[in-house]
């Protein structure tokens, strides 16, 4: 990586839901351009600390610097913020009574004040792009779940995002949708987009992660890059997470 500072800064951070601790002195860096990819067992706190990164969730304590810009802090508009950070769902979330095409122009037409045509016509290209362009006019409920995954990442890319945020991705998907939806992923970073990704597909994170993070009970136990991850990682509790997942 050339550029040295991080885009995304995550120092300290604590968390609670009531008593339990789901972010435990979390510290993370993310360079412009890295690929982040997050693991470990349900319920370790992985989609807590991505939706950290966009204010998703508040955090109790700790630092949190993205593109330069405290999220905590309230001087900062924190929907600006969020216009550089997509992120991409499990469970999809587009918006049902809408078309895919006007999934993709909602969010720029409405936040960015792009006009109609122009958001449109970046829709278009950006359906092009995850391979789903003759599908602009249906609905998501008309849509497999590969193809509704895919109409999320696009809307996600509609609003130029400097960041994105991945949250099992593939995990609602049949087996035989992943690899549509992990090629789109895999093509993204390699345009050099930052990404963080949870995710259990250990195929792609060997392809393209340059940092694998393993998380347990809330805290970060190993970082280290995929070839240090499946061939020399120290910790017990990392190494058992493996050997259940590969
Ligand atoms: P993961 O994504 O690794 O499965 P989560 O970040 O979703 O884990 O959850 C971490 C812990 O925090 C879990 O124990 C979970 O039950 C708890 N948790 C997550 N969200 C909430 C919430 N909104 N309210 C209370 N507890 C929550
Ligand atoms: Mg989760």
């Amino acid at each position: 990586m050339t550029d040295p500072k991080p885009i995304i800064t995550i120092e300290n951070v604590n968390k609670y839901f009531g008593q339990l601790k789901a972010l435990n002195n979390v510290s993370l860096s993310v360079r412009p351009g890295e690929k982040v990819v997050i693991i470990g067992p349900s319920g370790s706190g992985k989609s807590t600390l991505l939706r950290t990164i966009n204010r998703l969730e508040e955090i109790d304590s700790g630092r949190i610097i993205v593109d330069g810009f405290d999220i905590m802090d309230k001087q900062n508009d924190i929907n600006r913020i969020r216009m550089e950070v997509g992120m991409v769902f499990q469970n999809f979330n587009l918006f049902p009574h809408k078309t895919v095409l006007q999934n993709l122009t909602l969010a720029p037409t409405k936040l960015k004040k792009i006009p109609l045509a122009e958001a449109e016509e970046n829709g278009r290209r950006l359906l092009r792009k995850v391979g789903i362009e003759e599908k602009a006019n249906v609905y998501p409920a008309q849509l497999s779940g590969g193809q509704q995954q895919r109409v999320a990442i696009a809307r996600a890319l509609a609003m130029n995002p400097k960041i994105m945020l991945f949250d099992e991705p593939t995990s609602a998907l049949d087996p035989e949708m992943i690899g549509e939806v992990l090629d789109v992923m895999v093509h993204l970073a390699r345009e050099g987009m930052t990404m963080v990704v949870v995710t259990h597909e250990m195929g792609f994170a060997r392809e393209v992660a340059d940092l694998v993070v393993f998380m347990d009970q809330g805290e970060i136990l190993e970082v280290g890059t995929p070839e240090h991850f499946f061939q020399e990682c120290q910790h017990s509790r990392a190494k058992k997470f493996l050997s259940q997942i590969l």
